[in-house]
């Protein structure tokens, strides 16, 4: 099994590390791909180049060998659908279940992705919610899809829906930017060869 965790990573921080390592386990996941967003399609394009944002993600991740930085969406011209990139992976693994983890904020506008249903052709939907998370109630469309059975995951490649409670730490890239503009260091929030990245390329002094 396949994990998925795409992300505009302007930067990435042990927020999204730490989540994706805890999903590996709990999932017993072959490999987790991280995925920057080259346009991501719902908000205004970040300040920091794909290229850049690619580069932190490697940096990263370099040391823990089952995580691989993907920049398939850096590949393709407009917007970084999801869908295009969920058909791109499935033809790069035909047989794996492929599992999309998307955050609890990303699950309640899933509707409004390009082709959404389409998502489920290609992946399992996994939504990473809090302990005390309480579910806004499903339409039909996802009822139809959700298993509180993970070994269901397992035995197919795509098209169910799954809500596994995460650990997310109290982390975010936009607080992350507001203190380096405030000339406040980033240290411990993010790996510090992230941290040598930015000071290196004087990332985010300005807001
Ligand atoms: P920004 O503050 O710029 O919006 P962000 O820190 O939320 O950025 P994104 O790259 O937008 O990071 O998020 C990518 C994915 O990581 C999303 O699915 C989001 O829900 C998830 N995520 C972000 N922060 C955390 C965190 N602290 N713990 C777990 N998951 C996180």
């Amino acid at each position: 099994m396949i994990g998925i965790f795409g992300g505009t990573f302007d930067p990435i921080h042990y927020g999204h590390l730490r989540s994706a390592l805890e999903a590996q386990e709990i999932f017993g996941l072959t490999e987790v791909r991280f995925i920057p967003s080259a346009t991501p399609p719902h908000r205004t394009q970040p300040a920091t180049s794909a290229e850049m944002r690619r580069d932190m993600v490697a940096l990263a991740i370099q040391a823990q060998a089952s995580f691989i930085c993907d920049s398939r969406e850096l590949e393709r011209a407009g917007k970084s659908y999801m869908v295009d990139t969920l058909v791109s992976l499935r033809q790069d693994f035909p047989d794996q279940p492929l599992l999309l983890f998307i955050g609890t904020d990303a699950f309640n506008q899933l509707t409004s992705w390009h082709q959404w249903q389409r998502l489920f052709d290609f992946a399992h939907v996994v939504v990473m919610t809090r302990p005390s998370f309480t579910r806004q109630p499903l339409d039909d469309f996802f009822i139809a899809r959700h298993t509180e059975d993970p070994t269901t995951l397992a035995n197919t490649r795509a098209g169910k829906l799954y809500f596994q409670a995460i650990t997310q730490l109290d982390i975010s890239a936009t607080a992350i930017r507001q203190l380096i503009a405030r000339q406040r260091s980033p240290r411990f929030l993010l790996p510090d060869a992230v941290v040598d990245y930015i000071t290196h390329n004087q990332l985010y002094e300005t807001n």
